[in-house]
This record gives structure tokens, C-alpha cells and sequence, in this order.
């Protein structure tokens, strides 16, 4: 057994798959000496009693990246560590019992292909060649991912630590982390073992995560589920096909009844995700235990007896064989069921890599991933969906219990675009959220905080059935419809609540910030949009910068960019400049009031000076409240955002709204204002704006000021335009009927994939299917013909001239 060392570069809490992995891939980015600390034996959290089924698909672009490495790494590993493990590469069928489940495998076929995967669609027949004991009849198709297979994840996880050791890692069992504390910008990591001095420390602590996370002040957002699988005795049937094929049957995944059945040996491995499922420790009579390694909770059968039936109906073998083990273990789950790989949010050289619900299947790419977090603070893939800092402050224990086991019990369920999960809401309401519910608005979460989406009438069906369609219509589409059209012909109102908003105050404020972003820093009274570049010239984020005098600013950004955002100012602050910054999102609110008509209702209401120009603010009064009025419009009107204190948002929507009703204004929700954005072509983060991007790529060279001394991102940029940007951002109208462009859906010319979309909706100021997207620059020219393929069809394209559709010179929004 080995002692710890006093010091190492980085120091990884935790030795299941996920741990290992980091180590090995830091090792192999020559971080040869750092350290890994188990308080067992590797492998003894979740890692031991894993079904170590290893799929490649996802609907996220960037889990399946991740997948996609893993399974590419899992085939060579053995061999290049020298250390024979069981890989079997099966290929997998997933099961559609409805024809929306068929348009979603068309989807992620679509993006597999993207990632050079050959993912198919089978029809009835195939799938009974590739499972002759299937019954199919009441099937509509299915997906066969060729890559997908099932690892021992014991002996991945000892090959990965004996690839880690063989390149200088060192690997310490038996050894648990008992407290961190920093010490001159190093941190001191206590153990039973003694302490060490690492820079760099991560919590890989699997489902003791959250225990790991208040070492260093942190709440980690997750619970536990029990998760079970039975494993049944050999199958007469399976054990002949196997002999006669020399091979395992395909792993099947019924994903609308919701199970995975996989040949194991020759018998089988029954794995539901039951929706009536069970959290566990959940609450405080029923603490985690101090310590649970290598055990499983008492088998729990009763849950999964419809799952069982279910199964031996699909495949009725099933029945004979003779049940010979339960395992019944712990499986942590995020609010979204997605793992936590990247900074500890507001802990200084922290990281996470923990929380993974298929942290088997995930576990190299996520080694991939943290050791580039660690060793060059950022990633080669924008990893938003599995970023820490995606959660803030409103994820408290019965909301993330609430979210798991929704999760959980919908593991396998459709993600629709206009579909709203249930649980966990209401977290952050508006002090308008009652007067917009009494207006009919209809909810969605966008970082805990409520805004309505659409506003229904008296008759639309708003149950959550309805949302569970990927296609346009649907009962919000008339009323969305209606909310563009009164923007574009009266006025419309929308409440904002929870605008991110950061306070940048201090002597050198302009310069400093000049020395972030790519472009120029408005003058007093002005606004501008200010994009933040990485070293590679790829887009951090964007923000409003309002100038209220030279040493002072609002910083304006998206919700859920919250801490990823206030970090990155951070970051960049240095000690003793005197700047501070102030997080004051919780303190005011925005309503945004645009449209035609929306100058002569401020004016009825404001003592502002309506006539100031675009991009411009200034302090006013509405119903005596103080507020701050930004001549600016998402929607892509003449319009103004009030920001005022949370304290008196009400009296002043009360006095707008009562103004309004003459001049027909309406409420307008986050579809409507999705798809006017979209008209002008006006990017969203995470979406559109992403580090898989550079600023030249997004179109946004207009932002760009050269003649800047230094700025983040500078020297990238200048090489980038020297040799010539390769992919391009673009406006595409598609000749599309039923369906909008999903997300990441392919942009093909002839037979070869030239581009993808980034986000994409229905316009109606100018009634055409719109999607934002990046094409490879030989074919990103105004009228170029492209085809996008949606749903498995390709529908015609055309490549729009570089302006808005929608008032391509401004005038409106100038008026
Ligand atoms: C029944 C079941 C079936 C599953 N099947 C699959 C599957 O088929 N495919 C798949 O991809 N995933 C599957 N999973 C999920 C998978 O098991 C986990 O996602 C994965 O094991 C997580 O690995 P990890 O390294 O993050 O965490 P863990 O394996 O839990 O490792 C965390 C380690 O941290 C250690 N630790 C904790 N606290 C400390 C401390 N203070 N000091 C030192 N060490 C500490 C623990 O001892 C533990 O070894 C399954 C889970 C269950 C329950």
C-alpha cells in the first residue's frame, strides 16, 4: 500500500471509472505526477456493480462527443496499456413503439453521421435478423447503433490506472480525503494518509460527491437513485445463436417501456429505469452512510414487475430463464441528468468531474475533458451541457431530489422542443408572475426563473400532452403567431426577470474592459454589445455593456450565464485594480416594451426622453418608480428594456400595461421573442454562441476592433483572417412545412455535409422557416442552394444575403 506524497500537481478525490480516467488522461497530456486518492479499493462507489453498457447515442451534440471518444478509446485501450479487458463491441437496437420515436432516431442518425458514426435505421425485418427472438408486431422501426457494446468496468477502470501508473501517476487506495484548506494559493488536502500540497485538486467522489463538494464550501446539486438490474441464468436459446454466431446478440434498448435487456454471457442483464422509482438518502432519517463500498441496497422487486412482464412479452426466451441476481445500487443524478465535468463555481483551481449517471459509457471522454479543464482551462468541445456553473443558487436538496427522480424515471423519454418538465418548478418567481398567470402565460424555467413562453386563450389545450410533438404546430403556434404580429403592428410587453447583471465599478473600468472584449466600450450614456473571446478566438460569451460614466458600467447577459459569466470577469480581475464587481441580477427586473407603439405608451408614462437614439439609456421615472431605459429591441423594433428594482416592477407594468391596453399592446412570451430574434438574425449563447466558434467563424468581425493594442483572443484572431476563416455563420430560409430545424440537424451540398444548425424556428414578420447555422466558407455565399436535413428528409435551403430578413437596415428599430 502506498503513502501519499506531500506534493503533487493535481490531486483527484475518488478511484472509480470517472477518477481513473482524469488521471490517466492528465497523464497522457504530461501531468505525469499527479495523485490519486481512494478511500477503498478502486472501483468500490458505483464503478463495481455498473451493466457497463457503453452507447454512443444521445440527443446532446456534446454527451455524444463524449461517448463517441469513449467507445473509441475502450477499443485500443487494452492493448496500448497492455491490459486485456472484456470489450464487447455488440452493436445495439433501440425499439420504436411510435412514429415520434421514429423521428427522433432520424434526428440523432443525422448527428452520429455528423460524429462518422453509421448509425441506421431498421425497418421490421431487420430487426428480426439482427434478434430473431424479438416480437416486433407492434413496432414501428428501430435505431441500430453499430458502436454501442458493454465493457467489464472493473478491468476498464484497472486498465486505465495501469495506463496512468505506467506514464509516472500514482494511485493511492485506502486513503480518503478528510478536509481541504488553502494555503497561499496552493491547497492542503487532509487524508488518513497525511496531507498534500496540490494546485490543482478534482472531486471525482462519484455519489459522495456532495460530502467531497463542502471540503471547499461548495453545495453540489445532485441526489442518489437505487438503480437495478437482474441478471437471468443461461438461456438455451441465446447460448445456441451465440455459438453459431460467434457473437453476442445486440444490446436492446426498449426505450418506450423503458428497460435495457443485454445478453450477458449466455443468459441475460434486465435493466429498467421504472418511473415509479426510489430516491435514496434522501431525506434526514435516512442519512448516506460514513461508508458504502462494494455494497448494494436490499433487492426491490416489486417496482419493476410491469417491466419484467413487459420485457418477456418483447422477448418471450425471456421466460424460461431462472432469475439468478439482483443488483440494487447507488447512481447519482444532477437536476438534468447530466454529469458535472469542469470549474468548481467560485472555488478558485477546483474542479468537478462527478455525478454521472452513465459515467461508464462516459468516462474517457470525461477524462478527456477534465484534463483539458485542468491543464489549459478550457476544452477542445463546448461542454455547456455538463458545466457545473449551469446551476446556480436555486437548487436546493428537494429540488434536485424532485429533478432526479424525474430524470430518472423519464431516462429514455423524447426530448421535445416546446416540452416543459413538471417538477422542480417555481423556484424564482417575478414580482409580475401572478399577473401574467391571470393573462394566461405559460411557464418555463430559464435559470430557475419563471417567464412565460406563450399566452394561451380561453380553450387552448396547455396540458403537457400537447408539447410532446416535434412539429411547429401545435396550440401555442396561433397565439405565438399573434404576439410577433402585435410586436411588429402595435406593441408588445415581456417580462424578464432574471436578466444576469453584473455592476462594474472603479478607476480603469473602461480600460480593463476594453482589454476584454474584442470590440469598443460605449461611451456614457451609450450601449454596446460586447463579445468576450478565449485565447483561441473562440466566443466565451456576450454581453450589454452599459456605459453610465467612464468608470462605471452595467454588464447585461443571458439568465443561466449567470456564474459562468461572473466567473469569467472575475478571472480576469486583478488584485489591487480597484474595480469591483456587483452581482445584482437578484435585485432587478427588465421588462422589455417593443413595437411601434411602444414610444407613444413610454411617453405616457415616462418623464424620459423618448426621442434619444438607438443604443442609448437613461435614467426615467414610471408612476414615480426610478427606473433605467435602454433603447434597445431583441424583438427587432423600436422598443425599450425598463430595468427597475425588483421592489417596484409591479407598480410600473400596472401603469405600461394600463397605458398599453389603447394602444393594443400585448403580453409576448420567449417563443414569440425566439422567433423574432431569429428575423434578424441575432444570436442566442449556448446556441449560436459557443466556444465551439471563433468570433470570425460567428460572423462578427464587426465587433472586432484591430487597431486595439492586445485584447483577449487578439493574436488568434489576426492568424485566423490571415489564413482565411474556414467555416462561416449564416442566415438559411429552408422550404420546410411541418418542422423547424432541430438543433445541430446536418447541412448538406450534394453528398457531402458542409454544415450544421445552430438554432432555427418559424418567422412570422416574414412567414419563413428560419435557421441560424455554420457552413463551410466555399458555400456560405448569399443564394447558395443547400439542403438541411430534418427528421431523416432534406429540405431545400438557400443561404441568405449577410443582413437581417427582418429590417435589414435598422430603420425600424432606429424610428
Ligand atoms: C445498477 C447500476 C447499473 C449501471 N449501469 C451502467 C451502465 O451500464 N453504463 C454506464 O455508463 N453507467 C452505468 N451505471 C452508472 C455508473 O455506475 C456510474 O455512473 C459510474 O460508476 C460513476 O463512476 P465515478 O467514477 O464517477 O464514481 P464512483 O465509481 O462512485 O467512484 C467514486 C469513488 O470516490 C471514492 N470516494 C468518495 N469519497 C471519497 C473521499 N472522501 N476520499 C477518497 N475517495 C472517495 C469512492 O470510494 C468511489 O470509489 C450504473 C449504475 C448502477 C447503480
Amino acid at each position: 500500500m502506498s503513502e501519499v506524497p506531500s506534493i503533487a500537481p493535481v490531486v483527484i478525490i475518488g478511484g472509480g471509472a470517472v477518477g481513473v480516467s482524469s488521471l490517466y488522461h492528465l497523464a497522457k497530456a504530461g501531468w505525469k505526477d499527479c495523485v490519486l486518492i481512494e478511500k477503498n479499493e478502486l472501483t468500490s462507489g458505483s464503478t463495481w456493480h455498473a451493466a457497463g453498457n457503453v452507447p454512443t447515442f444521445s440527443t446532446s451534440w456534446s454527451i455524444m462527443n463524449m461517448q463517441r471518444y469513449s467507445a473509441e478509446l475502450y477499443r485500443t485501450l487494452g492493448a496500448r496499456v497492455d491490459y486485456p479487458m472484456n470489450y464487447h463491441v455488440t452493436g445495439s437496437l433501440r425499439l420504436a413503439h411510435t412514429s415520434e420515436r421514429m423521428l427522433e432516431f432520424q434526428r440523432v442518425r443525422g448527428m452520429g453521421r455528423y460524429q462518422r458514426m453509421d448509425i441506421e435505421i431498421v425497418g421490421l425485418n431487420d430487426i428480426k435478423s439482427r434478434y430473431p427472438f424479438l416480437e416486433t408486431h407492434d413496432l414501428k422501426g428501430a435505431l441500430y447503433d453499430p458502436n454501442d457494446g458493454d465493457i467489464d468496468p472493473a478491468q476498464l477502470t484497472q486498465a486505465l490506472a495501469k495506463g496512468a501508473r505506467d506514464m509516472g501517476a500514482k494511485i493511492v487506495r485506502f486513503c480518503r480525503a478528510t478536509s481541504a484548506r488553502r494555503e497561499s494559493d496552493k491547497w492542503i488536502i487532509s487524508t488518513d494518509k497525511g496531507e498534500i500540497r496540490c494546485e490543482f485538486v478534482v472531486n471525482a467522489a462519484g455519489y459522495r460527491a456532495q460530502e467531497v463538494g463542502r471540503m471547499f464550501g461548495r453545495v453540489v446539486p445532485m441526489m442518489v437513485m437505487g438503480h437495478q438490474y437482474l441478471i437471468f441464468d443461461e438461456v438455451a436459446e441465446i447460448a445456441a445463436w451465440s455459438k453459431e454466431h460467434g457473437k453476442k446478440l445486440p444490446l436492446l434498448r426498449d426505450v418506450d417501456s423503458s428497460y435495457y435487456l443485454r445478453q450477458e454471457k449466455t443468459g441475460m442483464n434486465l435493466g429498467p429505469y421504472e418511473r415509479i422509482c426510489r430516491a435514496r438518502w434522501a431525506t434526514a432519517d435516512d442519512p448516506m452512510p460514513d461508508d458504502f463500498s462494494f455494497q448494494l441496497y436490499p433487492d426491490d422487486l416489486d417496482r419493476l414487475e410491469w417491466y419484467l412482464r413487459d420485457a418477456v412479452e418483447r422477448v418471450p426466451i425471456l421466460a424460461r430463464a431462472g432469475l439468478s441476481k439482483v443488483i440494487n445500487g447507488p447512481i447519482p443524478y444532477t437536476p438534468d441528468g447530466n454529469p458535472l465535468i469542469g470549474p468548481i463555481p467560485g472555488v478558485p483551481n477546483a474542479f468537478e468531474a462527478c455525478v454521472f449517471t452513465f459515467g461508464i459509457a462516459q468516462a474517457g471522454g470525461a477524462g478527456k475533458v477534465l484534463a483539458e479543464w485542468v491543464t489549459e482551462g478550457k476544452t477542445e468541445w463546448d461542454m455547456w451541457s455538463c458545466d457545473p456553473r449551469r446551476f446556480t443558487n436555486y437548487t436546493d436538496r428537494q429540488y434536485c431530489v424532485d429533478k432526479g427522480m424525474e430524470v430518472y424515471g423519464n431516462e429514455y423519454a423524447i426530448v421535445f422542443p416546446r416540452h416543459i418538465w413538471p417538477a422542480g418548478r417555481n423556484k424564482k418567481l417575478s414580482p409580475l408572475h401572478e399577473r401574467l398567470e391571470a393573462l394566461g402565460g405559460q411557464f418555463g424555467p430559464y435559470n430557475g426563473w419563471e417567464r412565460a413562453n406563450w399566452y394561451a386563450q380561453l380553450g387552448d389545450d396547455t396540458s403537457e400532452r400537447a408539447t410532446e410533438t416535434f412539429r411547429r404546430e401545435g396550440p401555442w403556434e396561433k397565439r405565438v403567431q399573434e404576439e410577433c404580429l402585435a410586436v411588429r403592428d402595435r406593441a408588445g410587453i415581456l417580462d424578464l426577470p432574471g436578466f444576469s447583471r453584473f455592476e462594474v465599478d472603479g478607476p480603469g473600468a473602461r480600460e480593463w474592459l476594453l482589454s476584454l472584449i474584442t470590440g469598443v466600450v460605449p461611451q456614457p450614456g451609450r450601449i454596446g454589445l460586447g463579445y468576450f473571446a478565449d485565447d483561441d478566438g473562440r466566443i466565451v460569451t456576450e454581453m450589454s455593456i452599459v456605459a453610465l460614466n467612464e468608470n462605471s458600467y452595467i454588464l447585461i447577459t443571458a439568465a443561466m450565464a449567470q456564474w459562468h459569466d461572473r466567473e469569467w470577469l472575475e478571472k480576469h480581475l486583478t488584485e489591487g485594480s480597484g474595480i469591483v464587481i456587483t452581482d445584482a441580477t437578484a435585485d432587478f427586473s427588465c421588462q422589455m416594451v417593443t413595437g411601434p407603439a411602444s414610444r407613444a405608451i413610454l411617453s405616457a408614462v415616462s418623464d424620459g426622453d423618448l426621442s434619444k437614439e438607438w443604443l442609448t439609456h437613461q435614467s426615467a421615472r414610471i408612476a414615480g418608480r426610478d427606473c433605467r431605459l435602454l433603447r434597445i429591441s431583441f424583438a427587432g423594433e423600436l422598443g425599450w428594456e425598463i430595468h427597475s428594482a425588483n421592489a417596484d416592477t409591479t407598480t410600473i407594468f400596472d401603469s405600461v400595461w394600463e397605458c398599453g391596453k389603447s394602444h393594443g399592446l400585448k403580453p409576448f412570451g420567449m417563443f414569440a421573442l425566439d422567433s423574432l430574434r431569429l428575423e434578424k438574425g441575432y444570436r442566442t449563447w449556448k446556441g449560436d454562441l459557443s466556444t465551439d466558434y471563433t468570433i470570425l467563424q460567428s460572423g462578427l468581425e464587426r465587433f472586432i476592433r484591430w487597431d486595439k493594442a492586445r485584447f483577449i483572443g487578439k493574436r488568434a484572431l489576426v492568424d485566423e483572417k490571415r489564413q482565411g476563416v474556414k467555416k462561416r455563420f449564416v442566415t438559411l430560409t429552408i422550404d420546410a412545412s411541418e418542422y423547424d430545424a432541430p438543433y445541430m440537424s446536418t447541412i448538406w451540398r450534394g453528398d457531402e455535409i458542409v454544415g450544421e444548425i445552430t438554432s432555427a424556428g418559424h418567422g412570422h414578420r416574414v412567414n419563413k422557416s428560419i435557421a441560424l447555422g455554420m457552413v463551410r466558407a466555399a458555400w456560405s455565399e448569399p443564394v447558395t442552394s443547400l439542403e438541411v436535413e430534418m427528421f431523416g428528409e432534406r429540405q431545400k435551403a438557400t443561404v441568405e444575403a449577410d443582413q437581417a430578413l427582418w429590417d435589414p437596415h435598422n430603420e425600424r428599430i432606429r424610428a
